[in-house]
């Protein structure tokens, strides 16, 4: 129910950039716990971190995978951080239909950090030996939402992808099969 206030832990990972090394171990990681079964396989591609990695500049910047969005934005950022140009969107955090980035390879599938569900602390956290990243929890009073179902999240994508109708059809040909 909207206008109620409720307590929640607020998680953060702190980045500082400075003290990244690029090593990528932190996508390593990730990729790693999510695979299926849980670390079968460590494909950076499937990670929900990602470094955005320029060794000849210096440049070295871990972005969290944030949520999904159907429509890519109608302009695009560019940054100049000390005199370091970043590439175009190099800091959007959003599963977007313009490029591949934060989405499973094999399915097209938005991914998107959980911070490790079920871990006591992010995973990407404990393996950065520089400590270019750090783990946070605070308490808060904040309004309480429904959040959306992962599947919801998933079935949207595919419907952007695809069109309703064609996931329709699908639903329609698989319940018959069973
Ligand atoms: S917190 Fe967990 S899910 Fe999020 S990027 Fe780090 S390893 Fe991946
Ligand atoms: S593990 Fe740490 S140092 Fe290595 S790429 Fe990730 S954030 Fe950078």
């Amino acid at each position: 129910m909207t206008g109620e206030k409720k307590k929640k832990i607020v998680k953060t990972i702190k980045v500082d950039a400075d003290l990244c090394n690029g090593c990528r171990a932190c996508e390593l990681i990730c990729s790693a716990f999510h695979a299926a079964p849980k670390y079968s396989g460590n494909n950076p591609a499937r990670s929900r971190i990602r470094v955005i990695r320029e060794p000849l500049r210096d440049v070295y910047v871990p972005v969290y995978a944030g949520d999904y969005t159907p429509s890519e934005c109608a302009g695009r950022d560019k940054y100049v951080i000390d005199g370091k140009e970043y590439e175009e969107c190099a800091f959007c955090r959003a599963s977007c239909p313009s490029r591949d980035v934060f989405k499973e390879p094999d399915s097209g599938l938005p991914l998107k950090c959980d911070m490790c569900e079920g871990e006591e602390e992010p995973l990407c956290v404990k393996w950065c030996l520089v400590d270019a990243l750090t783990y946070e929890e605070r308490e808060e009073e904040v309004e309480e939402e429904e959040p959306q179902e992962e599947l919801e999240i998933g079935l949207e994508a595919l419907a952007d992808k695809h069109g309703l109708d064609k996931i329709k059809d699908a639903l329609a040909r698989m319940s018959l099969k069973d």
